[in-house]
């Protein structure tokens, strides 16, 4: 699965961005450990971009990512530059981790990967699901970065259509 990086903003503290997200999209922690092989290629389709907020507000509609989120919408995953560089006062964990965080749970809708039902953490104090919205409801569990083993073991089916188009309730 071919894929392209492209950073949209300039600052300092996103400069590490597609070094970031190369790293982990090969890192057999991420969804590599589920068999899908994620290649680097300048002329892919998919496309892994970080833009300020009213950009991707724009690559993601009818999403409403509301000048703060992110999102995956069918080919593209935007990535909220404000969120790259600070992230939430919800994620308990060090931006490092919640970077790739949000690299791996964009990427895992770009795979078919849905929201987990609710409750996001259903039993406080365990590794959070990485497909859970961690940047908003971590609710007690642990933040993480990387897919849980049934997360893998589920994406290892390679059950669901590739880069899902807008869905009203995803
Ligand atoms: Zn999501």
């Amino acid at each position: 699965m071919r894929y392209r990086i492209e950073r949209r903003v300039e600052d300092p503290a996103t400069a590490g961005f597609a070094a970031v997200v190369g790293a982990t999209l090969a890192d057999p922690r991420g969804w590599s450990g589920a068999g899908f092989a994620l290649v680097e290629d300048p002329a892919a389709e998919f496309v892994v971009i970080l833009a300020e907020g009213p950009e991707v507000d724009r690559l993601c509609a009818p999403y409403r990512t509301a000048g703060r989120f992110s999102c995956q919408n069918g080919p593209v995953v935007a990535l909220n530059a404000d969120r790259w560089r600070a992230g939430t006062d919800r994620w308990t964990g060090d931006l490092a981790g919640y970077r790739t965080m949000l690299v791996n749970h964009e990427v895992g809708h770009l795979l078919g990967r849905h929201h987990p039902p609710e409750p996001q953490c259903p039993v406080p104090g365990r590794r959070a699901r990485v497909m859970s919205q961690q940047s908003t409801e971590l609710d007690g569990c642990l933040p993480n970065p990387w897919p849980l083993p049934a997360e893998l073991a589920a994406a290892a089916r390679h059950d669901e259509p590739l880069a899902p188009p807008y869905e009203a309730y995803p």
